[in-house]
């Protein structure tokens, strides 16, 4: 059996969102506290987390986790992307690798330059870290993990999605292609993880209605929705989730962990 552990279910703002007093950043329900988007697969004894939030020292520590084996990053945007640095104390023992699509690594180290670079011998403490770009379209191995990556339009950027096993990954996305979409339908997915970040439609991210109507079509046996802005009150888009579908559809809510073959 394979997990995830839901390090993060928020939007890019986290919820609350600083200075707003709306009811959802207000309330007291655990479940409506949102760190930055992210996720920790665990596959046998392979850890790996999916994109470095600004919150990822936080959500290693809410998540007891102190060491990972590959890191996977969606994409650039600073929410899932500007925690990389916290990457260092994982990798002071053992060389980490970072697996990115290709239009996004070169923007990672145009941002982070100091982090590829080779390192002064008296710099102290020297982490170790390499850049690496999937393979789209076809099995790409992990760590021994066999993965299947793919690119999906996130308004005029695009973001990496997975299949791994019977579970899918498609985060900061406003729309699945319809190549993607058959591959999706044919894998008989166990678990699904999607993207819906509010109720108005959104140009860059599934809302609620385009996220459940893609979950009609891929129809997996269970599905999360993540990356929620403060729009959506846990409850309440529990019930309506649950009201909409006679399988398991549900929002996600930090810490959460799931199971999947
Ligand atoms: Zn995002
Ligand atoms: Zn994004």
């Amino acid at each position: 059996m394979n997990s995830i552990t839901v390090l993060g279910s928020g939007t890019s703002t986290g919820i609350p969102m600083l200075g707003c007093k709306c009811d959802v950043c207000k309330s007291q329900d655990v479940k409506n506290k949102r760190l930055r988007s992210s996720i920790l697969l665990q596959i046998d004894e392979v850890k790996i987390l999916v994109d470095t939030t600004p919150d990822l020292r936080t959500q290693f520590l809410n998540n007891d986790i102190d060491d990972i084996d590959a890191v996977i990053i969606t994409h650039d945007h600073a929410d899932h992307l500007h925690g990389i640095d916290d990457l260092r104390p994982l990798c002071f023992e053992h060389p980490l690798s970072i697996y990115t699509s290709k239009n996004c690594e070169k923007d990672i180290k145009t941002r982070f330059p100091y982090m590829f670079k080779e390192k002064h011998p008296d710099a102290g403490s020297i982490p170790v870290i390499s850049l690496e770009t999937v393979e789209l379209g076809k099995s790409f191995d992990i760590k021994g993990v066999s993965f299947e990556f793919f690119l999906l339009p996130h308004g005029p950027f695009t973001t990496l999605g997975f299949v791994q096993g019977g579970f899918a990954y498609l985060i900061d996305c406003s729309d699945i292609p319809p190549s993607t979409l058959q591959l999706l339908k044919e894998k008989n997915l166990e678990l699904l993880i999607i993207d819906c970040v509010q109720r108005p439609p959104h140009k860059t991210h599934l809302n609620v209605d385009k996220a459940f109507n893609f979950i009609r079509e891929i129809s997996p046996k269970q599905a999360g929705l993540i990356h929620m802005g403060h729009g959506l009150e846990h409850e309440k888009l529990a019930k309506e989730a649950k009201d909409n579908f006679d399988f398991p559809v549900f929002p996600l809510y930090d810490k959460l962990k799931l199971n999947y073959r």
